[in-house]
């Protein structure tokens, strides 16, 4: 029995980072290492702050934990040091806690109870505890290959190695199926190898669970594109269901802006996934921000990324850009169920480590040297507003612009759903208009067999939504071969 008294005894801590300059002379992630048993002392304190309410906003619901994992159960039983229970109980419902623990924006602590109130001291500390649960169960060998005992002779190709492709991979394999996962690249992991960098979470957390799918029976093959390497007909010929998983990578550009065209200005992803695979030994990156006065427009998860990366690779200066304006404004948003909707603004560690973020401001001129490389961003103050329609429209707010150096700009403005890839026109597979893959109450798409989930089906989002659709689609894939399914699925497509 939880103690309901635990939050007014106990303060939320987060856990302790590395100092700043520490963490900019290495990839490595950024929480402090701590010894094992001060560490677990230090969770268990977090984990007696939860109530277990009669009704756990942060289990599940439209605002909770997608999964549906049981966060006061297990809160329970690391408060009182069961870990071994409490690592059951959370891989019941989630096949990759350790990445979920580093990785979710926890949306399960924006809907804990304790969000409402700052009396409350702030939800409870659920990313933490769930991380630590998961990082005790490999340290204590409670990680183990989870073989089936069946085998139902069906074989299911996996088409993409991200989460969504890797938890429905672990699933079948589970369920006694055949399954292989093609990756078109020459590693596995798709963007928790290659968008995901080092210091949100090490490539030897990724490696560990991969070794584990291969002990339980998944077989991987790399450097195969699926509708090229592997015909469509081969693949229909040798598999009897296939799950695309396959991503939403195609970066949105801006089309728009005056100089775009100037060299210097790049996706994303085209300095992420160079700084990924230096850290992996493959060579100096292509777009590398050392000296640079880098500019990163966009706002999220991804803009995080390039900031903390271009840190590492020691620029010169690095300026993050919102459209946006800064919260608490946002706090009016009147969709919001709770009196104040908590931690609006995402704040990521790299944004401790250096430079500068602005917030209501849009480029609205990229300026370049005689050699057509950008040099300097013309900005403005903006509001973001709808007009009749819906549509989202920037309105300028100011006469007074600002010219602001820039040698690499990065845009971090979103993604505008799957790449355009042989493998969807052999299978004769249209995408919608939000450039995703669309599916019936079963997974299926419009062709017969073939499945999706994650990414490609639902635009690009959350690591834990993409392990939801993973499950969800074994469920459906396990149906759809031998008539039923003991498979949990956690979510139902949109
Ligand atoms: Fe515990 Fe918060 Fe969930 Fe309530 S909402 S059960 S306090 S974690």
């Amino acid at each position: 029995m939880a103690d309901p008294y635990g939050f007014l005894k106990h303060s939320r801590a987060e856990a302790k980072k590395r100092p700043v300059s520490e963490r900019l002379g290495d990839w490595d992630e950024v929480y402090l290492d701590v010894e094992p048993d001060v560490r677990d002392s230090q969770v268990r304190t977090q984990a007696s702050r939860c109530m277990d309410c009669g009704v756990p906003f942060c289990h599940s619901g439209s605002a909770g934990c997608p999964l549906g994992n049981l966060i006061p159960e297990w809160n329970d039983l690391v408060r009182r040091g069961d870990w071994g229970q409490a690592s059951e109980r959370l891989h019941a419902t989630n096949n990759f806690p350790e990445f979920t623990g580093r990785l979710c924006p926890a949306p399960c602590e924006a809907a804990c109870v304790l969000s409402i109130s700052h009396d409350a001291g702030g939800p409870v500390a659920i990313k933490r505890v769930e991380q630590t649960i998961a990082d005790v169960s490999w340290e204590q060998g409670l990680v183990q290959p989870s073989q089936s005992q069946v085998v139902s002779g069906r074989r299911v190709a996996v088409v993409g190695s991200g989460p969504a492709g890797l938890a429905a991979a672990q699933q079948l394999t589970r369920a006694g199926h055949e399954v292989t996962v093609f990756e078109r690249d020459d590693r596995l992991g798709g963007l928790l190898r290659y968008g995901i960098p080092e210091f949100k979470m090490e490539k030897k957390v990724l490696d560990r669970r991969l070794a584990q799918l291969r002990k339980e029976g998944t077989r991987f093959v790399t450097g195969c594109e699926v509708g090229v390497d592997l015909t469509v007909e081969e693949l229909r010929e040798e598999f009897d269901a296939v799950v695309l998983a396959v991503g939403a990578l195609r970066g949105r550009d801006d089309t728009t802006t005056p100089g775009r065209e100037l060299a210097g200005i790049h996706l994303a992803m085209e300095h992420l996934v160079p700084a990924n695979r230096a850290c992996e030994g493959d060579g100096a990156p292509a777009i590398d921000a050392a000296g640079k006065h880098v500019v990163i427009i966009g706002g999220g998860d991804t803009g995080a990324d390039c900031y903390g990366t271009a840190a590492r690779q020691g620029a010169a200066s690095v300026l993050q850009l919102d459209q946006y304006p800064m919260p608490p404004s946002r706090r009016d948003d009147e969709r919001s169920p709770w009196p104040v909707w908590p931690w609006v603004l995402r704040t990521y560690p790299a944004h401790e480590e250096a430079g500068e973020r602005k917030f209501a401001v849009a480029v609205e001129k990229f300026v370049g040297d005689e050699d057509g490389h950008v040099r300097q961003i013309q900005l403005r103050k903006v509001r973001v507003e709808r007009d009749a329609s819906g549509r989202r429209v920037v309105v300028p707010m100011s006469e007074e612009v600002e010219l602001l150096p820039a040698d690499l700009v990065l845009l971090a403005i979103g993604f505008e759903g799957v790449e355009h890839m042989p493998l969807l026109d052999g299978l004769g597979i249209d995408l919608t208009s939000r450039g995703t893959v669309s599916c019936g109450s079963d997974w299926q798409t419009q062709a017969p067999g073939v499945f999706v989930c994650g990414d490609a089906h639902r635009g690009a989002s959350l690591v834990v939504w993409a392990i939801a659709e993973g499950r969800s689609v074994a469920n459906a894939v396990d149906r759809f071969l031998t008539g039923s399914s003991d498979l949990p699925s956690p979510v139902i497509p949109n």
